[in-house]
């Protein structure tokens, strides 16, 4: 059993793939993230998911905190899945990344004015800055890596600054958000990057494909990646079918079309996507 927070029809396909190749069937569980987590844990040992795959290392990380997972034995996994990326006991590893960066409006902001994320607090931003709630996971993370690049001091002036700068009150996700840069009433926001490829693909209808053209990535360098990744439960029966999910996952083969799936990027290399400018 696979208990997912993603949600794709092209995810589908690739477990049919790893079907098909070794003969393990796959059950798929889709629901939102937290309430895996919470579902898993209600379950104990009687659970019938064998993985757990989430979106955001702050889940992942609580998952392992509330020992949902048990540490997993892979040299595959260890060589797919760069240090960075993955649980330094490895009970989680990454399989896919995701970027947080400035999205904005060039008819309201200048490029110059939006190129960090320290900038987002800049005065002369005052009015024009939209951003998720504090509750969102997305944005703790955002703040954890703030703290790691930046220190505690630094990181408090800039969440300041950037409450300051708001230009109507904190949305509860991220699209509605894309929609209000592209439409003028927030100049800049933070946001991730999928959701902004997700319209402009037309995946979510023509009216917000044409929106986002009027939106503009301004990548940071360093820019705040995040993941989704997922690891072997606790209460798995079939632990070596699980691992063996999880290092398909993270195989070339299967990589691409993972993360292509909802817009965002492979463990390694952003070759494929011409929007990311910063090279590997
Ligand atoms: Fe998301």
């Amino acid at each position: 059993g696979v208990y997912s927070g993603r949600h794709y029809n092209t995810d589908q396909k690739l477990y049919e793939r790893f079907t098909e190749e070794t003969g393990i069937r796959v059950k798929l569980l889709e629901a939102k993230d937290d309430a895996l987590i919470e579902r898993l844990s209600k379950e104990g040992d009687n659970s019938p998911a064998d993985v757990l795959i989430l979106a955001d290392a702050a889940r992942l990380d609580r998952a392992a905190n509330q020992d949902l997972f048990q540490p997993i034995e892979s040299q595959a996994l260890l060589k797919a899945v760069p240090a960075d990326l993955r649980d330094s006991n490895n009970r989680w590893f990454g399989l896919t990344r995701r970027l947080r960066a400035p999205m904005y409006n060039a008819n309201a902001v200048k490029p110059i004015q939006v190129r960090s994320y320290i900038s987002l607090a800049d005065p002369s931003l005052k009015g024009q800055l939209c951003l998720r709630n504090r509750r969102s996971v997305y944005n703790q993370s955002l703040v954890a890596f703030m703290l790691d690049e930046q220190g505690e001091a630094a990181t408090k002036a800039w969440i300041k600054g950037m409450v300051a700068n708001l230009a109507q009150p904190v949305f509860s996700s991220d699209t509605p958000m894309i929609r209000a840069v592209a439409q003028g009433q927030c100049g800049v926001a933070l946001a991730n990057s999928y959701y902004l490829g997700r319209m402009q693909a037309g995946d979510k209808g023509d009216a917000d494909r044409k929106l986002s053209q009027k939106v503009t990535v301004s990548w940071p360098d360093p820019v705040h990646v995040n993941i989704t990744g997922g690891g072997v439960t606790r209460a798995s029966r079939n632990p070596s079918a699980a691992r063996r999910f999880l290092e398909f996952l993270s195989s070339n083969q299967a990589q691409s079309g993972y993360a292509a799936a909802n817009h965002e990027y492979p463990l390694q290399g952003f070759a494929e996507d011409p929007a990311f400018p910063l090279g590997d």
